[in-house]
């Protein structure tokens, strides 16, 4: 992948608090931003946490506002499942590759209503939420993220691994 164009433009690698606010500040002062994450939604460690020091903050009441005016603002493009693959050139005028990862959803079709999360058979314990919850091998990272929209884990997908969504093993029914 390499879309970015030359002049005019900035990289900013990153979708944590750091990267949102980044890429806010370049918007605002007209220059076009692509925001690239390797997570299938920006966010970054910010968004695991409940409240933040010194203050005590809620950590998502600070992201929130941040998330949603990244999301819509018309100058931001936001690049998620994507690494730097290559980076050239010298600076004021960098060539960068990226390398995509599939969502294996066609985000533009895509509403984020969820359907597919209730109806997947695949419970998983959840790293977001350092395995103290489960997902579903296709699931959006958290409640508000920013694209709200669903992946598949290929690795772990019934159908990616045997043609088959229903081949999860079901408990053995208790004889009364
Ligand atoms: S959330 Fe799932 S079911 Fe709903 S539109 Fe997106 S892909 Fe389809």
């Amino acid at each position: 992948m390499n879309n970015c164009a030359k002049i005019g433009s900035t990289l900013v690698v990153g979708g944590g608090i750091g990267g949102m606010q980044a890429a806010l500040d370049l918007a605002a002062s007209g220059i076009k931003v692509y925001l690239v994450d390797n997570k299938p939604a920006i966010g970054g460690v910010m968004s695991q946490l409940d409240k933040t020091f010194p203050t005590n903050d809620c950590a998502m009441c600070t992201m929130s506002p941040r998330l949603v005016d990244v999301g819509r603002h018309k100058d931001i493009e936001i690049i998620t499942l994507a690494e730097i693959k290559r980076l050239e050139g010298v600076p004021g005028n960098f060539n960068v590759t990226l390398s995509k990862k599939a969502r294996y959803v066609d985000e533009k079709k895509c509403t984020g209503c969820g359907s597919c999360i209730e109806k997947c058979p695949r419970k998983l314990p959840n790293p977001y939420n350092a395995g103290l919850d489960t997902r579903r091998a296709i699931s959006i990272l958290y409640p508000q993220a920013i694209p709200n929209k669903p992946s598949i884990d290929k690795d772990e997908c019934l159908y990616f691994k045997h043609g088959n969504a229903n081949s999860v093993k079901k408990p053995a029914r208790r004889r009364p």
